[in-house]
């Protein structure tokens, strides 16, 4: 085999760079992908803008996270899988064992094992992915499917944890890729959505995802009054705020209504804080929530919705780049271009 492979090397703020790195070796119970799909997510973004990430990122290294390929090679003792397999393997996974796994709040063991480095040619699964969070993909479901897993698995928690039942009014602040996920997993969950988007694109994006109702806030100055408003003075049942930022936190605890939940779904930068009305917290009764990442749970809920086709990556994915044109798509994606997804193919 090869010794040699080409991979994305992220060194710092926006410095990216194409290089041959060698091919990781594997351990006992550790698998090697050839990657097909690596899709661009707001968190690689965010990891390319500031040049790290605090949980998973310490550069110079590998990035890229929502991925799908077919097994090059297994290490010993590997069972469940062998070579020429398609997979999809997911970013991280729990160590099963400490406080909060035996909670089933797997999202928050305190030993989250990440992995990333879906922007190469191949790349290493350790062991405990293996054997929790990868999955041989049905051969029907296209690799582009299986690779938005991770971020569908992320979007069904939220709304989950949200708690919205059949006919409750769901608000979505925002509609970048997670955002119009959310709108059309609540849809799909019997929900009225109303979606809260910036830019004049995100209008009918979001309106093709499922969205009842779209309060866009470059027309609207007052999103607040707008969603109160379109439910009937009320406020909406629950919101979920998948911008993060603190303004858009605070919108979202002003437009729910008596009684509801707010689920604060999208992470604000270092240090942010916010701001909160005790008085309305306290005698409306609100609910406070935050959604991190996913659970071993809700990936195989998400894999299966995806195996139904219920969620299809052509509805998300709006472009395809070999891997040498990453840095320009990362580049675009800051300059607010209009992709939703793009597939990195590194075979090209
Ligand atoms: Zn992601
Ligand atoms: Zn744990």
């Amino acid at each position: 085999m090869k010794s040699h492979m080409t991979a994305a090397v992220l060194y710092g703020k926006e410095d990216v760079k194409i290089e041959r790195v060698p091919i990781p070796a594997l351990d006992a119970g550790e698998v090697l992908v050839k990657v097909n799909v690596a899709l661009t997510c707001g968190t690689d973004l965010k990891v390319y803008q500031r040049g790290y990430h605090a949980r998973m990122i310490v550069p110079p290294a590998l990035f890229g996270h929502e991925l799908s390929g077919v097994i090059e090679e297994v290490g010993p003792g590997v069972r469940d899988f062998r070579k020429g397999m398609r997979v999809v393997a997911l970013n991280s996974a729990p160590c099963s064992s400490c406080f909060y796994c035996l909670k089933h709040q797997e999202n928050l063991c305190e030993d989250l094992l990440f992995n990333n480095g879906a922007y190469a040619e191949y790349i290493k699964i350790p062991r405990r992915i293996v054997e929790s969070n990868m999955l041989a993909l049905p051969d029907d479901v296209s690799f582009e499917s299986a690779a938005m897993t991770e971020p569908l698995a992320c979007a069904l928690r939220g709304l989950q944890e949200t708690g919205a039942d059949l006919g409750d009014t769901v608000t979505v602040i925002g509609a970048g890729p997670l955002g119009l996920m959310l709108i059309q997993v609540a849809k799909l969950a019997g929900c009225n959505v109303i979606a809260v988007v910036k830019r004049d694109e995100q209008t009918k994006a979001a309106k093709r995802f499922g969205a009842d109702e779209v309060v866009h806030i470059g027309k609207n100055k007052e999103p607040v009054a707008a969603v109160v408003h379109l439910t009937e003075g009320r406020g909406s049942d629950s919101v979920i705020e998948a911008v993060g930022r603190p303004q858009a936190w605070q919108w979202a605890v002003e437009m729910v209504r008596r009684g509801g939940v707010v689920n604060f779904f999208g992470g604000c930068a270092n240090g942010t804080k916010v701001e909160l009305d005790t008085n309305r917290l306290h005698y409306s009764e609100i609910t406070l929530k935050a959604t991190f990442h996913h659970t071993p749970q809700t990936v195989r809920r998400a894999f299966t919705l995806i195996a139904e086709k219920k969620i299809k990556s052509t509805d998300y994915v709006t472009g395809e780049a070999p891997l040498s044109k990453l840095k320009q798509v990362l580049q675009q994606m800051l300059d607010r271009g209009s992709q939703i997804k793009t597939a990195i193919i590194p075979g090209h």
